[in-house]
């Protein structure tokens, strides 16, 4: 079913699954699914369920349904629908079976209720909402009946129906399941199970209904219509699963999956949470729901991640059900690991500083070549064009070096990565004593090899002035400043911890030529610089846009090893 090679690693659900395969339980059926609202994108902690629950679909040639839990149509729509099944096709998966949408069971969710009517295990209640929240008790009290919990089946029924048809306002009547209104655990202090909702236009079931059934009633049966056998969800449920169990227990179904919880993953320098996303986005505080500083996939895939490295990362945090804030290194490093091993080299030159090489001939264009992957000979070589104007970094250049610089200083010499090693002869300053361009000659003899009795310690990339292609680039950082903007002090706001340095655009950037032929959302090392990729949605004016995924590590090292 599923597109993805690699096996998930064991955790404690896969191992309640063992149990069960091998007490013959569910005759050795394992049905998951996974059941998003679409009110908003898919995000990193989304991911850590698709991944549980596909994957556990994968290994054990079983079934994973994606269904839409669209109860509640005032929040959701088609864009998040259609952004959702992108993003989990993407992460390498593929659902069993059609798309599943809750509201397809609306009409059997509504004769369920009227058969827990009938059997007098739920009823239609004139309480205000307040009213009800106030009868309810609390976990020190317990709580009190509605009046109209008495009431008969037959005026339930009725009511109920007129309920459908549309007779009542929004708030004037729900329909609730007759519980324990004493019981210690308050979801089962009679909750509500239908609720009307007029004028909203549901984004599958258009105006066809005016109430609309509870989560905590509409998940279950769901899950039993279905045929789920293992219904996974995050801790929060966890005092909802004898609710989960008692409208089982109480309808005619004839299966009964097993809901078992796991912890959220919770993310450091982000947050996770719909209604806070979706804030950030109508606020405009980011660029939108795949703004690549978003915690989002559709954003990650902007920023340049990849399914596997989001794979990965879902497995090093493994399942269990302890709650803890994941540090934001953990990801990146998964994405590192990822492109270290994939992604070609290219040269990039970010803060221009342009060098002319006098003792090159003016007219002279060479062609070199460069490995794409220092370790990886399949992934081949591409062309660079060396001549006689160049830019290099301006931090490749320091006229007054601190101890230990390495790279160009007046007089020095340094190796032009892939290329020759060139000797600083001049520095050209404006009016104002800005450098604004260096003078230096190059040795022709060492392309590829030291010059005699001549150790060359730095090794620094540029790119050919006359080939090179202009590029904005988006250096992104941690869209909050704080660890757990979450967990913010009293008084404070989450908002309030907005990193205003999350993004830092370099406008004017220079390119090797190859990286014209660059497709969108292609992942590259600029050398020395870190991972990017070509952005997937943008051109700022007519230069293309590419966004930093992630800085390097240890690059320095590694460019001494391979000695330029
Ligand atoms: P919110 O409360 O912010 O709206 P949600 O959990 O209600 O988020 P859903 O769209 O209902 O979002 O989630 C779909 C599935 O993804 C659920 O099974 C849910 O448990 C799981 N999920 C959501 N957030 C996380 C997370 N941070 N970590 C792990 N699983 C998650
Ligand atoms: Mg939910």
């Amino acid at each position: 079913m599923s597109q993805t090679e690699e096996r998930r690693p064991s955790n404690f659900i896969r191992q309640l699954i063992d149990k069960d395969l091998a007490a013959g339980k569910n005759n050795g059926k394992v049905a998951t699914r996974f059941p998003p609202e679409p009110n908003g994108y898919l995000h990193i902690g989304h991911a850590k369920s698709i991944v549980l629950n596909f994957g556990i679909a994968q290994d054990y040639q079983g079934t994973c349904n994606l269904r839409f839990d669209d109860t509640n149509p005032h929040k959701e729509n088609v864009e998040f629908v259609e952004s959702i099944q992108k993003d989990v096709k993407w992460l390498g998966y593929e659902w069993s079976g059609k798309v599943y949408f809750a509201s397809d069971y609306f009409e059997m969710l509504y004769q369920y209720g009227v058969e827990l009517i009938k059997n007098g295990k739920a009823y239609v209640c004139d309480q205000t909402a307040e009213e009800i929240r106030e009868y309810r008790g609390t976990l020190k009290e317990p709580g009190r009946a509605s009046p109209f919990r008495e009431r008969s089946v037959e005026e339930n029924l009725s009511l109920f129906q007129k309920m459908r048809n549309g007779e009542y306002a929004d708030g004037q009547k729900v329909l609730r399941a007759k519980i324990d209104m004493a019981s210690p655990n308050i979801n089962l202090r009679d909750p509500t199970l239908y609720r009307i909702r007029h004028g909203v236009i549901h984004h599958q079931t258009g105006e066809a209904w005016c109430i609309y059934p509870m989560y905590d009633y509409t998940h279950p049966i769901s899950d039993a219509l279905e045929g789920i056998t293992h219904s996974l969800c995050t801790l929060e449920f966890e005092d909802h699963r004898p609710l989960y169990d008692w409208v089982l227990d109480n309808i005619s179904i004839d299966c009964h999956p097993q809901q078992i919880e796991f912890s959220r993953l919770n993310l450091e320098y982000t947050v996770m949470s719909k209604r806070k996303l979706t804030e950030l986005v109508d606020q405009g505080f980011v660029e939108g729901w795949d703004d690549p500083r978003m915690p989002t996939i559709a954003g990650l895939r902007r920023r340049g991640f990849t399914p596997a490295a989001i794979r990965d990362f879902c497995d090093r945090i493994g399942i269990t059900k302890s709650d803890n804030l994941v540090e934001m290194g953990v990801l990146e490093d998964c994405i590192r690991t990822d492109l270290n091993d994939n992604a070609p080299r290219r040269m990039a030159v970010l803060q221009p500083l342009k060098v002319v090489i006098t003792n090159y001939p003016g007219e002279q264009v060479e062609e070199l070549e460069s490995a794409n992957h220092p370790q990886n000979e399949a992934m081949g070589v591409r062309k660079l064009f060396f001549s006689r104007e160049i830019y290099i970094d301006r931090s490749d250049f320091e006229e007054i070096p601190p101890k230990k610089y390495k790279r160009l200083v007046p007089a020095g010499v340094v190796r032009l990565r892939n290329s020759y090693v060139i000797q600083c002869d001049e520095i050209i300053k404006d009016n104002n004593g800005e450098i604004i361009e260096l003078h230096c000659s190059y040795d022709p003899d060492t392309l590829g090899k030291n010059p005699e009795g001549v150790k060359v310690k730095g090794v620094i990339h540029w790119v050919s002035a006359q080939h090179a292609i202009q590029a904005e680039v988006r250096l992104y950082d941690r869209l909050f400043s704080h660890p757990n903007p979450d967990g913010a002090k009293e008084g404070k706001d989450y908002k309030d911890y907005l990193n205003p340095d999350s993004l830092r655009t370099l406008t004017h950037c220079y390119l090797e030529a190859s990286l014209g032929d660059a497709g969108p959302g292609e992942q590259f090392q600029f050398e020395r610089e870190g991972y990017f990729c070509l952005d997937e949605a943008h051109i700022s004016g007519d230069k293309p846009v590419f966004n930093r995924t992630v800085t390097l590590r240890d690059t320095w090292a590694r460019m001494e090893q391979q000695g330029g």
